[in-house]
């Protein structure tokens, strides 16, 4: 491939897009990051930039779209972008898309998984509010039952079935505009499989661009 691959990666929570990324990401030797990631990166690199970001977070308020934006800059301008990047879950509203203008996508990929299987792979998350560890269902405990400290394993209220459902809607809602706005390059890949079926399906939707 001559051409740099700029491949964003979107889909509700759940989706699998993190470990897609690190799989595209060795397969083509370029960087895959998210803007949380490069948030907290620059925090910790105690520049300037990170410490106002610092600031910001710290007073419990929201990055702006134009300091995101502005922090994806400064990353796509080193040098290990040249051959591409994968941006993982960004832009993922329209205040996002309409800041990153200074750079153009080769492929965005959006991976797509049914309501109810969102619900299956995210639900079913038991927390003990006493230590903070985290469980599933699927290991075999049940809410109620009690957690290695003593104290017992508990739905928080962010996993109940209904909050999910809320952040899958508020997904759809801010991100179909989106997925619109690019529709010339987008690629929607079923997400239901293995991390293997999905990971070829991935491939093949870039290779045959
Ligand atoms: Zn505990």
């Amino acid at each position: 491939m001559n051409e740099p691959l700029k491949i964003l990666l979107m889909g509700p929570q759940g989706s699998g897009k993190g470990t897609q990324a690190e799989i595209l990401s060795e397969q083509f030797g370029i960087p895959a990051f998210g803007m949380g990631q490069l948030i907290r990166d620059e925090v910790a690199s105690g520049s300037e930039y990170g410490k106002k970001l610092e600031a910001i977070i710290n007073k419990g308020d929201l990055v702006s779209d134009e300091d995101a934006a502005g922090l994806l800059k400064l990353r796509l301008e080193r040098p290990d972008t040249n051959k591409g990047y994968i941006l993982d879950g960004y832009p993922r509203n329209m205040g996002q898309f309409n800041a990153f203008n200074f750079d153009s996508p080769t492929h965005v990929i959006v991976y797509e998984i049914p309501r109810d299987e969102s619900l299956k792979r995210l639900g079913g998350r038991l927390t003990c509010a006493a230590c903070g560890k985290v469980t599933s269902v699927s290991s075999g405990v049940s809410a109620g039952d009690d957690c290695s400290c003593g104290d017992k394993w508990i739905v928080r209220n962010d996993d109940t079935p209904e909050a999910i459902t809320r952040r899958l809607e508020i997904y759809e809602n801010d991100t179909q505009p989106v997925i619109e706005q690019y529709k010339e390059i987008v690629h929607r890949i079923d997400g239901v499989g293995t991390i293997e079926e999905v990971s070829t399906r991935t491939f093949s939707a870039i290779s045959v661009q």
